[in-house]
């Protein structure tokens, strides 16, 4: 095995934080490596949904180093979709060769080749190379990652914060610790809906978007639920049913008067135009859609459909969220605080200031290693 090999097995085995990627300085422009690994991210509060309940979360790191520049990506494999934290590191150690001897100014043919290399169900893999690369050019160019999408970080919408499924108590102190958000989005999904928004309106007035991560699976209790949601100063109402239920869905949303959204019924480009049937807009998120390149023409083909967009994520560091935060000028909405959930984040990146997302001005990804 040589040094290189070394290194790739090194990196997907090991829990690797930002430090770790040191790497000796290369002169030769000719000179890529990529490495991927596991960083564990230990959360603020245990973290519940209808699908889950967990203390950390692991996510995948990607370092692409060419001519002595690095960029960095990662992921957050998806449970729901069977994406798994170790495999998505093996898979991309497993096509790294072909990464570097790729061309990151042709990055669609690059990017292309990768998703193809590394098969089906690696979206978040995916997403981590995809994010590195960019970061790599942004910083070769000397151009914040907006810039170089043409977009104004002026337009970058106010990002709500999300209340994880827990008991009255813990709800209603984790909404007062919110309070610089204007916006919070409530997960529900459970037998406990009722209770749990009441103990947030226990302490707020502030306007909701809430989640059901697909917990109603019948119609008449979906309507019965979002009517009573839109009394209770609701925006909007994601994934209300299963993702397979699109006939039940449509008819709901014949029912209410809230906007629903899709986020598990969304994971591929090509289901946009059937979900306009059941839905007036997407969740897009770079783990589901394989990275800010897919992310784009998502957003632009749910535009193409006149549905409303909005720009999720999953459990992340800075460095995922940040990505996400340079698209962020293109959607309506903004759900983007995985970040903030994480009590040990290698990065710093974007910022939040009473919800407004204030993009970094540094080239790439615009990333400094937290102190
Ligand atoms: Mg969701």
């Amino acid at each position: 095995m040589n040094r290189r090999d070394c290194l790739k097995v090194a990196g997907a085995a090991a829990v690797l934080s930002p430090g770790a990627f040191a790497m000796p300085s290369q002169s030769s422009l000719e000179v890529c490596t990529v490495r991927a690994g596991l960083k564990r991210l230990a959360l603020r509060h245990t973290w519940t949904t209808t699908m889950s309940s967990s203390e950390y979360r692991d996510t995948v790191q990607v370092e692409y180093r060419r001519g002595g520049i690095s960029g960095y990506g990662e992921g957050a494999p998806i449970v729901r979709y069977k994406e798994f934290p170790a495999a998505a590191a093996q898979a991309i150690a497993a096509i790294a060769n072909e990464v570097e001897t790729g061309d990151p100014w042709k990055y669609r043919k690059l990017l292309a080749r990768a998703k193809q290399s590394l098969g089906e169900g690696q979206h978040a893999a995916m997403a981590a190379v995809d994010i590195a690369v960019f970061d790599w050019l942004g910083k070769k160019l000397d151009l914040p990652l907006y810039r170089l999408f043409g977009l104004d970080p002026a337009d970058a919408p106010v990002t709500d914060f999300s209340i994880g499924i827990d008991t009255p108590e813990i709800t209603r102190q984790k909404t007062r610790e919110a309070e610089d958000f204007p916006i919070l989005k409530v997960k529900v999904g459970l037998k406990s809906d009722e209770e749990t928004i009441a103990a947030v309106r226990s302490v707020t007035n502030k306007p909701i978007r809430v989640d059901a991560n697909e917990g109603w699976t019948d119609k008449e209790e979906a309507i019965r639920k979002i009517n009573w949601l839109e009394s209770q100063g609701v925006e909007y109402v994601e994934q209300p049913m299963p993702a397979h239920m699109l006939e039940e869905t449509r008819y709901v949303r014949g029912k209410v008067h809230l906007p629903i959204f899709a986020d598990e019924a969304c994971t591929d480009l090509t289901m946009i135009p059937k979900l306009t049937e059941a839905y007036d807009g997407i969740n897009v998120k770079l783990d589901k859609a394989g990275g800010i390149l897919e992310s784009i023409r998502w957003i632009e083909a749910a535009r193409a459909m006149k549905m409303k967009v909005m720009l999720g994520c999953m459990v992340s560091s800075s460095c995922s969220i940040t990505a996400a935060a340079h698209l962020s000028p293109l959607v309506d909405y903004a759900d983007l605080d995985g970040n903030l959930l994480v009590a040990n984040d290698p990065w710093r990146g974007v910022r939040v200031e009473k919800g407004r997302l204030l993009l970094p001005s540094g080239s790439g990804l615009g990333l400094m290693i937290a102190s």
